[in-house]
């Protein structure tokens, strides 16, 4: 009476006992229940969900999120639970999750005056959970979007893949898709990027990504710029601020950045309530293929230890991430309006605004131009 259980992120294969609880099962592999989605087939498995003979389990990776123990019934209709957040001590069944998601995207929007209906919308696309969960969200809601996907050559194999998915998902959707190809427009793959110029992989790759779509965004006529950043990613942003009291940094950090320049397009982040797991658990259920895998270069990403961190914290206290950014927003940040902005000019390279002479991104590539000789 034995069931397969497949871990995902390093892939591994084990077989378990069954029948057992979820919870059990993730005690015996010592796998913190808030840093995964437990999946069958088709549907979420809470931690009180039986593992029966023969079952097919994955258990997948999300970094964050939160799981109760008695609220596994769904707290807007009754039915039985698909997904526990502990942060708001409930539990939803797959219909009133989504509707979950979707109001607190809409609430997000609404509340910071992010999106017009008549905006033209360009999305920041990966192939990952968050990204394609936004796109999605967005298409749901009636906005006008358009897909931007940088392929970065992270990996040879993962580069490849993630367009795939990001392609698959706007194709079965009839929206369009614009593929930037770092090596083809800009001449470099991000792997070169760290020798050539000293900088780490992923500050010179998120350099790029800002540039590129910002570019596009303005170059194309789009009104806003959409990024699938969650609340764990802001608040890991915000505690690396914070660790440095980076107070330029601080003032900026916001779901909204306006279109204070010429030449700079407005950014907004809807999911910015969310947590990782939500946003996961909302792909999972609408059916979003996504690509599961990391970035094979992400190994270097400071952000994961503050996410870390928080997921520390976040486990012991639900709700600390929220707390911790959603207040910062709150009370912190009315406090750092006057602290004063670099004036901007306009980079002579790329003609996008800078607060420097030539853009950080323009500097970069002229390095590392001269350096891979
Ligand atoms: Fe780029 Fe680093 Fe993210 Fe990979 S993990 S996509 S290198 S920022
Ligand atoms: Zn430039």
């Amino acid at each position: 009476m034995t069931a397969r259980v497949v871990l995902r992120n390093p892939r591994r294969e084990l077989t378990i006992d069954a029948p057992k609880r979820v919870k059990v099962v993730l005690r015996e592999l010592a796998i913190d229940p808030d840093a995964v989605l437990v999946i069958r087939g088709e549907e979420l498995l809470t931690r009180e969900d039986l593992i029966e003979a023969d079952d097919d389990i994955e258990i997948r990776p999300v970094i964050s999120g939160g799981a109760v123990d008695v609220h596994t019934k769904c707290r807007r209709c009754g039915a039985k639970g698909v997904i526990e957040l502990r942060r708001h001590n409930a539990a939803f069944c797959k219909e009133c999750f989504l509707h979950f998601f979707t109001e607190q995207t809409k609430r997000a929007i609404e509340h910071e005056k992010m999106l017009e209906p008549t905006d033209r919308i360009l999305v920041a696309v990966s192939g990952g959970k968050d990204s394609l969960a936004l796109w999605d969200v967005l298409i749901r809601l009636g906005y006008d979007t358009t897909g931007y996907h940088i392929v970065l050559w992270t990996g040879e194999e993962y580069a490849p893949e993630s367009l795939r998915y990001t392609q698959a998902f706007a194709d079965e959707r009839g929206v369009k898709l614009i593929v930037c190809d770092v090596r083809e427009e800009l001449g470099f793959a991000i792997p070169e990027l760290p020798r050539t110029t000293g900088r780490p992989t992923c500050g010179a790759c998120g350099l790029t990504k800002r540039h590129q779509i910002s570019k596009a965004a303005f170059d194309l006529g789009f009104d806003v710029v959409c990024i699938g950043h969650n609340l764990d990613d802001e608040a890991a942003v915000l505690l690396g601020n914070v660790l440095r009291w980076d107070t330029e940094y601080l003032a900026r950090q916001s779901p909204v950045l306006p279109s204070t320049e010429e030449g700079f397009v407005k950014k907004v982040k809807p999911l910015f309530r969310l947590s990782e797991r939500e946003t996961a658990a909302y792909a999972f259920l609408r059916g979003i293929d996504y690509q599961v895998e990391e970035c094979p270069l992400v190994a270097g990403n400071t952000q994961l230890r503050y996410k870390a961190a928080l997921d520390l914290l976040e486990r012991d206290a639900p709700g600390t991430k929220a707390a911790f950014y959603l207040g910062f927003l709150e009370r912190a940040k009315p406090e750092l309006v006057n602290v004063e902005k670099p004036p901007m000019h306009t980079c002579p390279s790329c003609g996008m605004p800078t607060p420097g002479e030539t853009c950080a991104f323009c500097k970069m590539s002229a390095v590392h131009e001269k350096k891979k000789r």
